[in-house]
């Protein structure tokens, strides 16, 4: 269905391998990328690097340079790495195509005395899902005490300038890293060892500051995407443009616009494409190619410069009507002899893709992309939290009413993911008492949550355990008789259980339990109690019976259980309630139960 005269022109061309860059915060991610594009520009001739939206190219002869005799440009026919400036799982998971991830390659980032972190943790299970093929940079190996900085050098010739010790410092955390790493459950070793990089994870040894091993960074990643990722760079360059919204972008001139990574095709003004929106896919035509002016004033105008057409993989700002609704991380497809409602419908299932399946009731989530969208709602089910509503967004008043039509008090809850609470939906949170949790991080927003919850159900049986009756077993002792009648005053002990005062006290004959009377006070040591335990020993007055009537000195007495309040203990709070309690609700039940099997249950 291809009618571009072109495509027949450029027949097997290989396209550009995207490279993410992930780790936690302050291991050198945005250090690493910035040094690769600085000196890309020294190393290369002028203009050696393109600066993309969203993206830098480097082109195979400037990685060459820069790596020196580790790459021979002739070993390689991919034509050099599309790096995404915006480091982060975040924009990782953000940039997906066709459900996978959008980058073919990762570099995870990790500072070697740090090692292992939360979101080095997050950045491999990411990985692992999306099967992205990736390296770990051990970052900041300058820091290694009595390190002897060797300025741009492959790690090999930097390690022979270096002390036995400074040597034996560093090898103890790269190994530690490798452990952390088989722990995590992929296999790694230093880079050099790697034989098969598709089953083993390379550890390069790298500075950001000094561009140590930088070179061999480089050579491993264009040498993990010639081996590995080759078919998958054969593109129909010519072919209709296909894309990813990185982040939908208000400008001055142009209204909304689309940041877009394009990984297949060619993109043309002029064209017809269709965007994911959030209601439909929507429907226009590309009034501008936009990329960065090279060296550009700060001056909005002036910031971008307009191109005929950009080919795959590229980032683009596209400029078009009709954009407001776009969504960061939905598709973006050029229509070219395609009918446009086949395109239109091929966008509208990647979305469905993407939906949440949805429950009666449940959390509401917010997040920034339809990517983080995804990644919550696969952590929520991992943690077995359900979802009434999950859309991309900032959270807006609509979401606090719909939060708080959820059932139960623990869905009541708003879970925002690197997005923005608008003003009216703040006074809506206040007057309505639903609770929104926000942090940037997912896993340690699910764990708030489930912090959260816990602490509700716990408060949750506090309560209840405070309203119930406690199962109770006494025995009026001899010679305690302090008053025959009205109340009947006598001296018991606790035998099991909790004697709570103002409840109902029975005594068995058979299995029936038959009331005697109302508890109206307790005094322990001549102070008024509300309540006895096990062992104690304590008066009691009871309304109603006289000694020597319906009750005697040595009678077994209980507290009369409802037979709901039977039924909460036995089956909810067994394991809050004490062992002697639970023996005085065992005795009883067993006595109800010789009649009635199934009272209380
Ligand atoms: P990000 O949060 O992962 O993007 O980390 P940054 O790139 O912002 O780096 C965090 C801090 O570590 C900054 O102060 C950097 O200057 C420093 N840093 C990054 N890489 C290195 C390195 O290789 N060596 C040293 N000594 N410091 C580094």
């Amino acid at each position: 269905t291809n009618t571009d005269p072109e495509s027949a022109a450029d027949p097997g061309a290989l396209r550009t391998p995207i490279v993410a860059v992930l780790g936690h915060v302050d291991h050198g991610k945005t250090t690493l990328l910035d040094r690769i594009r600085g000196s890309a520009v020294q190393e290369g001739e002028a203009g050696a690097i393109t600066q993309h939206i969203g993206a830098t190219a480097v082109p195979l002869e400037t990685i060459s340079e820069m790596a020196g005799a580790l790459v021979d440009p002739t070993d390689f026919d991919l034509p050099g790495l599309l790096f995404i400036d915006t480091p982060g799982h975040h924009s990782f998971s953000t940039l997906r195509s066709r459900g996978g991830a959008l980058a073919d390659i990762a570099v995870l980032v990790v500072d070697v005395n740090d090692g292992f972190q939360p979101q080095t943790e997050e950045a491999i299970s990411i990985l692992k899902r999306t099967g992205t093929p990736f390296v770990v940079a051990a970052n900041k190996i300058d820091t290694t005490p009595g390190w002897n900085p060797q300025e741009g050098e492959p790690i090999q010739k930097s390690l022979e300038k270096q002390s036995e010790r400074a040597t034996s410092r560093l090898n103890e955390n790269l190994y530690e890293l490798i452990g952390d790493l088989s722990s995590a459950g992929f296999s790694a070793d230093f880079y050099w060892r790697v034989q098969d990089f598709q089953s083993n994870i390379g550890v390069v040894p790298v500075s950001a500051m000094t561009m140590e091993g930088i070179p061999d960074l480089l050579t491993v990643l264009m040498g993990l995407s010639q081996r590995y990722m080759k078919e998958e760079m054969s593109i129909d360059v010519s072919g209709p443009g296909v894309g990813t919204v990185l982040e939908v972008k208000d400008e001055r001139g142009f209204g909304a616009t689309l940041d877009v990574v394009l990984y297949d095709g060619v993109v043309r003004e002029g064209d017809t494409i269709v965007v994911g929106g959030r209601d439909d896919p929507i429907v226009t035509e590309v009034r501008a190619l936009l990329q960065p002016r090279p060296n550009a004033e700060i001056r909005t105008e002036k910031r971008f410069e307009r191109v005929d057409e950009v080919r795959a993989a590229a980032g683009v700002k596209i400029a078009a009507p009709d954009l407001d609704e776009a969504m960061s991380g939905a598709p973006v497809r050029v229509v070219r002899g395609d009918d446009v409602d086949a395109v239109k419908e091929e966008v509208r299932k990647e979305l469905a893709k993407i939906e949440v399946d949805t429950a009666e009731d449940g959390v509401v989530v917010k997040a920034d992309t339809l990517g983080s969208l995804e990644a919550m709602a696969n952590a929520l089910e991992e943690a077995e939290v359900p979802i009434l509503r999950a859309e991309v967004g900032d959270i807006a008043p609509r979401d606090v009413t719909v939060a708080q039509t959820a059932n139960e008090e623990k869905h009541q809850v708003i879970l925002g993911f690197n997005v923005d609470v608008l003003p009216d939906a703040e006074d809506a949170l206040d007057r309505t008492g639903v609770k929104l949790f926000d942090d940037d991080v997912i896993y340690q927003l699910v764990e708030e949550y489930d912090e959260y919850v816990e602490e509700l159900e716990r408060a949750q049986q506090e309560t209840v355990l405070d309203k119930i009756t406690k199962p109770a077993r006494f025995r009026i002792l001899q010679d305690h008789t302090f008053r025959q009648n009205d109340p009947a005053v006598v001296g018991v002990e606790v035998v099991s259980g909790t004697v709570q005062n103002n409840r109902p006290v029975a005594k068995f004959e058979g299995s029936e339990p038959k009331r005697v009377g109302s508890l109206s006070g307790i005094q322990h040591q001549g102070d008024d109690v509300d309540k006895a335990q096990a062992g104690e020993r304590v008066s009691v007055a009871i309304d109603g019976p006289t000694v020597g009537r319906q009750i005697e000195e040595g009678d077994e007495l209980w507290i009369e259980l409802p037979e709901k309040h039977a039924k909460i203990l036995e089956q909810e709070l067994a394991s809050e309630i004490r062992a002697d309690e639970i023996e005085a609700l065992k005795a009883y039940l067993e006595k109800r139960r010789k009649t009635d099997p199934f009272w209380g249950k």
